[in-house]
């Protein structure tokens, strides 16, 4: 039976995100229509994550709990990095899956979705030359902040990564079609945009690079903010650096990964940088936008790191003093260089190492937000909170802010999806209370209603990121 209604579920980065928002317009387009929340879908497609273990355990585990209390099951679609690097070996593991798709042909997801409604069990994981993007429906309505992928793939192949082998080598979409989609996102209520790519900032249509591009859509009426994500510091120009400091637009934010502070694992790693040079990049990011917000990537216990290793990744977080950080325990992935390597970590290990790098980034995270009390900035608001009137919205440093219920003006705020507001309060991160000592929470007390919801101990002073909201509205 053909499928009239869908359900699309995304793991792991943004650009999963933006690739589940294009299956869905595809979809759409097609006339099915999305399930509603708590409603059976005839169709789900599992948008799949191979970056760790656990994100690739967790697809199949989710695909077992399809399975209805009658035995009878949706149509499934394994689409994504899983997809991709299983390919029908996938239908293998798990007979319930009914197609295979990966991140560069889900453009043939309708015609995928009718062989397998006639019984067929088709698989695709090619990368063809022609593009995706050409076969996909035009974009029409748009989130306050709209993601727009503009790049994938990666040429750099740090040993412990599968994103070469899962997305392939580095594409660049065309100028044209990426300034004709962010209109469209614009046109569609777009007043952010995210620009994406694996490699995002080496992007390139031979003479031109992110720099230029960011200019050029600087330009565009009623866009407001641009940011974009994930960077390598290999590609970070000096005609981006300048961009920060020229183009108002442009957010005062930059995920900058740089995975260990080690030159020695660095070296293992196959990163193309060394501490020293990553240092004198943020510099320079600094010297060009000084209120910049840096943020970074780290993975902790990556074979053979050494507690001098460990500690020389702790030294760098002092000194760049990050406003945010992402870090995870080295996980093997199959097919990469790393996973054989020699001196893999005891688990033990790697745990203690991660809550201690947590720790540390906590502390410069907690510094960073406290910088920002009583600071007034513009808030691009988002979505509706869970309470009635709540509004949800973000800082230029990307900072998530809550505007409380009991204040008005709600329209207000619709109608110009910016607020003006200022940090009055910190409530804590999820990450804070992981950390914590165990005990700590109860022990420090529970007093307010939003802490008691969100779990929080209250130890206000070691907290890193209570909750940015807003002191009052400005017209
Ligand atoms: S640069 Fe990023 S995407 Fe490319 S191989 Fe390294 S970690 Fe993976």
């Amino acid at each position: 039976m053909t499928p009239k209604t869908f359900k699309i579920k995304s793991f792991g980065c943004q650009m999963n995100v933006y690739d589940g928002e294009r299956m869905s317009e595809l979809l759409g387009a097609q006339g099915m229509a999305a399930a509603a929340d708590g409603e059976d879908a005839d169709l789900v497609v599992l948008n799949t994550c191979h970056i760790r273990e656990k994100a690739a355990e967790k697809a199949y585990s989710d695909i077992g709990r399809l399975r209805r209390e009658d035995g009878s099951k949706p149509l499934i679609a394994l689409a994504g990095c899983v997809a991709q690097a299983e390919g029908a070996e996938a239908r293998r593991r798990s007979p319930m899956i009914d197609l295979v798709v990966g991140p560069q042909a889900y453009h043939r997801l309708p015609e995928m979705i009718a062989q397998a409604a006639g019984g067929g069990r088709p698989v695709d994981t090619d990368m063809p030359a022609i593009s995706k993007f050409d076969a996909l429906p035009a974009r029409r309505r748009a989130t306050p902040s709209a993601f727009l992928t503009v790049q994938e793939g990666c040429d750099k192949f740090c040993t412990y990564c599968v994103v070469p082998y899962t997305r392939g080598a580095e594409v660049s979409r065309p100028w044209d079609d990426i300034v004709a989609e962010a209109h469209a996102l614009v046109d569609g209520g777009a007043r952010e945009i995210v620009l994406l790519g694996q490699n995002v900032n080496a992007w390139s249509d031979g003479h031109r690079g992110l720099a230029e591009l960011i200019r050029k859509l600087a330009t565009i009426a009623g866009l407001e903010r641009i940011r974009y994500t994930t960077s390598h510091p290999a590609d970070m120009t000096d005609a981006l650096i300048a961009a920060h400091g020229e183009v108002d637009k442009l957010m005062p934010y930059l995920h900058l990964p740089v995975q260990s502070g080690s030159n020695r694992i660095l070296q293992a790693m196959n990163r193309s940088h060394t501490t020293d040079t990553y240092l004198r990049l943020l510099e320079r990011m600094r010297a060009a936008r000084p209120d910049i917000a840096l943020s970074g990537d780290f993975i902790v216990a990556f074979p053979g790191e050494t507690e001098r290793d460990f500690e020389a990744t702790l030294q760098l977080v002092d000194e760049v003093r990050y406003a945010a950080a992402y870090s995870f325990k080295y996980s093997a992935r199959p097919g990469t260089p790393a996973a054989t390597m020699e001196d893999q970590i005891p688990r033990d290990v790697m745990e203690d190492r991660l809550r201690r790098l947590h720790e540390r980034i906590n502390t410069h995270q907690l510094a960073f937000n406290r910088s920002k009390v009583g600071v007034h900035t513009q808030i691009l608001i988002e979505r509706a909170g869970r309470q009635d009137g709540q509004m949800i919205g973000k800082s230029p440093w990307l900072r998530s802010r809550r505007r409380p219920r009991h204040r008005p003006a709600r329209a207000r705020v619709r109608a110009a999806l910016f607020a003006r507001a200022a940090v009055r309060r910190l409530r804590p991160s999820p990450d804070y209370h992981r950390a914590a000592p165990r005990g700590a929470h109860r022990r420090a007390g529970q007093q307010g209603a939003d802490r008691r919801r969100s779990g929080c101990c209250g130890a206000r002073p070691r907290c890193p990121d209570w909750p940015l909201q807003p002191a009052r509205q400005r017209p």
